[in-house]
């Protein structure tokens, strides 16, 4: 029996990962649970689950849960909680899906404690990568990607070497502006940046799919995890969403993970490393997939993706200024408050004002965060 803590339960990735364990009731246990502000949903988790612990990272929210909450159950706020459950509870496998740069934190504590770390919060890669690598080795903490493509990459090298990897092909689906112009993009909608046509997902990585930022992410995220320099990792547009990443070895040979999108896929694969377990949760009908099409992305029109592969040749708290001003651009965007292309106008600006500093500690970075978030949050 395993005993999962899940950081961020009321999310996407998070409801999926209850989805798993309530099909797997020999295997999986939840240990603890959180949230920020769902608080319904949260309660039906703790009816459900029964965790022992359980953090709610707003306040108001928590005092919300605790007089509504008919059993007397022990309730962890803030971020301060989030620490105090991640260092104390009982787990095997911290599944790490925060969003942002707030599950950093967390995910160190886990590691810390030697534990498995399942990691779809991939901006604790991006922002921290170096460090969060090297801790992970010296705790001997195994890191197991949830993201879709870090998954199929993880699966397509098992029992092969590293130095005859050629390069990684991370796909991207494109998200719901593939098929736009640039000048359409000028007056996109908050709504239809959200419309993915593959994936249901949260706010914030719906709106890096449309900008093409998530594929940034991913392609840092891919740097760190799998130890590879940076002219080794690609990325191919591939609106299916059927092949989810792919390695071509120095041979010129190509492996590839195949099958319909479903997180749950990633996600229990994570957990049940290195057997995989029986479901049923998607048939991929190859004959019914009558084509798979491959193109390269377009720079201009995606200047995100641009700015994350620039950003990662430069290295040392560049990724972090990126990550921190791309949350201030998407929520602003969210609430209206910019248009969708003035995101990555706002991330540039960060990264012309704010001082980078190479290798940096974990002080630096959470001051590199701080920084930058203070300063994108005036562009106008
Ligand atoms: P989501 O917005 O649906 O859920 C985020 C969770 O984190 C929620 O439980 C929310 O309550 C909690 N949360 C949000 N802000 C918080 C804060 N400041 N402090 C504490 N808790 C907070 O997001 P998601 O789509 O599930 O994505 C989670 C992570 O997984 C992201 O890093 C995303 O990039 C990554 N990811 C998601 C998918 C997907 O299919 N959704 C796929 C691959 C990777
Ligand atoms: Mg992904």
């Amino acid at each position: 029996m395993k005993k999962i803590f899940i950081l961020g339960s009321t999310g996407s990735i998070g409801v999926n990962t209850l989805n798993v364990i309530r099909d797997y009731p020999d295997l999986f246990r939840v240990s603890g649970i959180t949230a920020n502000s769902n608080i319904d949903l949260l309660m039906e988790q703790v009816e459900e689950f029964k965790p022992e612990w359980v953090v709610i990272s707003d306040k108001s929210a928590a005092k919300n849960f605790a007089l509504r909450s008919s059993d007397k159950i022990e309730i962890l706020e803030g971020e301060e909680g989030l620490i105090t459950a991640t260092k104390n509870a009982d787990y095997d496998i911290l599944l790490s899906a925060l969003v942002g740069f707030a599950g950093l934190s967390p995910t160190i504590e886990g590691i810390k404690r030697r534990k498995r770390i399942a990691l779809a919060n991939k901006e604790t890669l991006v922002v921290a990568g170096e460090f969060i690598m090297d801790l992970a080795k010296k705790y001997f903490s195994e890191i197991i990607p949830v993201d879709s493509e870090h998954s199929a990459i993880f699966q397509c090298l098992a029992g092969e070497k590293t130095s005859e990897v050629g390069k990684l092909i991370l796909t991207a689906s494109g998200g719901p502006f593939l098929e736009n112009t640039f000048e359409d993009l000028k007056s996109v909608s908050v709504a239809d940046a959200l419309n993915h046509p593959n994936w249901d997902m949260g706010n914030k990585i719906s709106i890096d799919s449309a900008s093409m930022m998530n594929k940034g992410l991913e392609v840092i995220e891919a740097h760190w995890l799998f130890n590879l320099p940076k002219n080794q990792i690609d990325v191919v547009i591939h609106p299916q969403s059927i092949i989810h990443s792919m390695v071509e070895f120095v041979d010129g040979s190509i492996k590839a993970q195949l099958s319909k999108p479903d997180m749950k896929l990633p996600i229990i694969y994570a957990l049940s490393y290195p057997n995989r377990l029986q479901n049923n949760y998607t048939q991929t009908d190859l004959c019914k997939i009558s084509k798979l099409t491959f193109f390269e992305p377009d720079f201009r029109k995606f200047e995100c993706l641009k700015i994350a592969f620039d950003v990662m040749q430069i290295g040392g708290t560049a990724p972090c200024i990126m990550n921190a001003a791309n949350e201030i651009a998407v929520e602003m965007f969210l609430n209206e408050k910019i248009k969708f292309l003035d995101i990555p106008k706002v991330i540039s600006e960060s990264l012309d004002k704010i001082e980078k500093v190479s290798h940096p500690d974990i002080e630096t970075i959470f001051e590199c965060d701080r920084k930058t978030r203070e300063l994108a949050l005036t562009y106008n």
